[in-house]
């Protein structure tokens, strides 16, 4: 496009719009031409477009994305395949059959070890540094832990966030452990 091109476009932007432009292509005939008559058109246009718009009401917000509707959305799209939660449901269920019997074997374990070594010697360690100053004992042997009669805090419940306290009592082998310390020296 050349220059003198440019500006002659630019000036149209200044220029009124041509009232021909607008009104060419409908031409009101004489008799509508009465204030009256313009009136009642301008009313029966106003009505047409207000009905269009009744119409179109319901269909605009069925189109429309609502909060409600997002939400849902969201949902459904975040929602796990219920054969994904089956499986995570079996898996936990696997994990815990697991954990189940390494619990049961250890106290197998714990309970058929005689806590000597085979010298006749105790083989119960002690560690020291609680703040209760009593000590506790260890089986290197199977693991065990024998504590003295202590206080216990539980799980955290609705009336105890902090976890319920209560005296757990000792160990049934802790004075056993404490004589074989004694008798050691240690
Ligand atoms: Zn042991």
């Amino acid at each position: 496009m050349s220059k003198e091109h440019v500006i002659e476009n630019l000036q149209g932007l200044n220029a009124p719009a041509s009232a021909s432009a607008v009104a060419a292509s409908v031409v009101a005939p004489d008799v509508l031409r009465t204030p009256e008559a313009q009136a009642a058109t301008n009313a029966i246009i106003a009505e047409a477009v207000k009905s269009v718009f009744a119409q179109l009401g319901p269909l605009l917000e069925s189109m429309s994305l609502t909060p409600a509707k997002i939400a849902e959305a969201e949902k459904m799209r975040r929602a796990k395949p219920p054969e994904e939660i089956a499986r995570e449901l079996r898996e936990r269920q696997m994990m815990q059959l697991d954990l189940q019997e390494a619990e049961a074997r250890k106290k197998e374990n714990q309970s058929a070890c005689s806590h000597r070594y085979p010298t006749g010697q105790s083989a119960f360690h002690v560690i020291h540094n609680f703040p209760d100053r009593q000590p506790r004992f260890s089986c290197p042997l199977c693991g065990i832990w024998v504590a003295p009669r202590q206080w216990m805090i539980g799980p955290p419940t609705q009336e105890e966030p902090r976890g319920h306290a209560f005296i757990a009592e000792a160990h049934p082998l802790y004075q056993e452990a404490f004589k074989a310390m004694a008798s050691k020296g240690v």
